[in-house]
């Protein structure tokens, strides 16, 4: 997006972050109405978004980055689920499985107000069990006198309840502090990284596509011995598989393999999977089923993976069902609708008979080295330099907006900041990119273009 001002602190922001991995993830849990959304919205410092008053309707956004004491992290928002359609107790429920598997901490929020009721002790109860740390969360205690309330919940054996109003931010400091106590530097999965360890790949997709299946296909018999690789930091959710010759990490795989039986409602429940499994991966496999038509879900499964910034694979699965007449209509399908994701490298497979199994990695390898790829300074603006000489910007309002210098302040998506020396219209930001793709290829990753304006 192209922003007003010329900020060096901002661009030096940009360029620290191009060596991070994933960041640890925070879930915030408990009963609908304890003040969820609002201590979300207060820890992100952002008023927008999460609290929403329209029930029943499915976000789509569930991550949100957030700081505090210089540490990043990422806040997965469990308050959107579908409480009508699900009934509190399973709701909650749900929540706790998700963030129990998906997340390094947990906010347990209670109503101080009310106290501890049966549907938080059952919380309780899972949260414990899964052994990930836990800050208690006594939320609405707008004053002194709250104190009191918030101390009865040290009854629910979770240690001490941070006392908070999260409407007015009294205790949240403090609450923070914990909760970065509770979280790790970085989550397990980029240990593995940092030492060369496996890639990780999320296999993501709407019910039914064929995920489980196309696991099972992949691991088949090679399954590997977890203990064998050294520095290795196993987490029960992620699958190590042995694919062309190197190891994989398949990550979030317990949320494929353990089919979660929600009949309505699990939409919600398939996005934050969704959204938890490519926070932890590299690169996404995005299965579609190519006997269907292409889904408003599909779509925006698609969307999530690029917005995530992952590296991406589109797998046509189940091609063995196609006929002459389908395979016309999908080919104008991926036209029409897979715009958003042309540049990303397609394989059609079957994971019922293995078909095309073996063209999987090499996609996955293009998908990861177009994400990895860095274009020198003195090559990329030797580039816009030609490019703007030959296609300026149009003039508008007597003002020919110049693009002055550019550079790449990351990887892992490319990301490029460009510096001019006036607004650049949207037409000609996607004129830029397309002309970066076909020059540096950038094949299997989204890449963002953001506008610096010297006024
Ligand atoms: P969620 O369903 O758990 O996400 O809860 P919300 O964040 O939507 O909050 C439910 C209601 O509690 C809203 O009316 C909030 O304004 C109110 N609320 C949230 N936090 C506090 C607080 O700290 N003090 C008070 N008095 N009200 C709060
Ligand atoms: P998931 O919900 O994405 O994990 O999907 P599953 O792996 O459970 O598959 C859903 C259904 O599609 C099952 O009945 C599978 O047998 C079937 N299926 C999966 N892959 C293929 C395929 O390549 N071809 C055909 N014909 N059926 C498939």
């Amino acid at each position: 997006a192209a922003e007003e001002g010329f900020d060096l602190d901002e661009v030096a922001g940009d360029l620290a972050e191009a060596g991070h991995g994933p960041l640890p993830v925070l879930a915030v849990v408990g009963r609908p109405n304890v003040g969820k959304s609002t201590l979300v919205n207060r820890i992100i410092g952002r008023r927008e978004a999460v609290v929403e008053d329209r029930p029943g309707v499915t976000r789509d956004r569930v991550t949100y980055e957030a700081h505090w004491n210089g540490r990043r992290f990422k806040i997965v928002d469990t308050g959107g689920w579908e409480q009508d359609v699900l009934g509190i107790d399973a709701s909650v429920a749900a929540q706790a499985e998700f963030a129990i598997e998906a997340a390094d901490a947990v906010v347990f929020v209670v109503d101080a107000t009310v106290g501890a009721t049966d549907t938080d002790e059952a919380v309780v109860k899972l949260l414990r069990r899964a052994g990930k740390p836990v800050v208690l969360c006594a939320n609405k205690v707008d004053g002194p006198s709250g104190e009191a309330d918030a101390a009865t919940l040290w009854s629910l054996g979770l240690g001490e309840p941070y006392a908070v109003s999260s409407l007015h931010g009294r205790g949240t400091g403090d609450l923070l502090d914990a909760i970065l106590e509770a979280l790790p530097e970085a989550p397990a999965q980029t240990f593995g990284d940092a030492i060369g360890g496996p890639r990780r790949v999320a296999l993501i997709g709407r019910p039914n596509v064929g995920k489980s299946s196309l696991l099972n296909k992949v691991a088949g018999e090679e399954r590997v011995v977890v203990n064998e690789l050294a520095g290795t930091t196993r987490d029960p959710v992620d699958e190590l598989i042995r694919l062309g010759g190197r190891t994989w990490k398949f990550v979030d795989t317990a949320g494929i393999r353990r089919r979660v039986h929600l009949a309505e409602g699990a939409d919600y429940y398939a996005s934050l999977r969704t959204a938890a499994a490519l926070e932890k991966a590299e690169v996404a496999v995005i299965l579609i089923d190519s006997s269907e038509t292409l889904s408003v879900q599909d779509t925006r499964i698609i969307q999530m993976a690029i917005d995530a910034g992952r590296a991406c694979v589109i797998a046509y699965n189940k091609w063995d069902r196609l006929d002459e007449e389908r395979r016309y209509y999908l080919e104008r399908e991926i036209e029409q609708d897979l715009v958003q994701v042309q540049w990303a490298p397609r394989v059609n497979v079957s994971a019922s008979t293995g078909r095309h199994m073996e063209k999987l990695v090499p996609a996955i390898e293009t998908a990861l080295a177009g994400w990895e790829t860095r274009v020198p300074t003195g090559r990329l603006n030797a580039f816009l330099g030609e490019l703007v000489a030959a296609h300026p910007h149009p003039i508008r309002g007597g003002k020919q907006p110049r693009i002055l210098f550019g550079t790449q302040a990351g990887t892992k998506p490319p990301r490029f900041v460009l510096f001019a020396s006036g607004f650049l219209e949207a037409g000609y930001r996607r004129f830029i990119e397309r002309r970066l793709r076909e020059e540096f290829g950038f094949e299997g990753t989204p890449i963002q273009v953001s506008v610096r304006v010297r006024e």
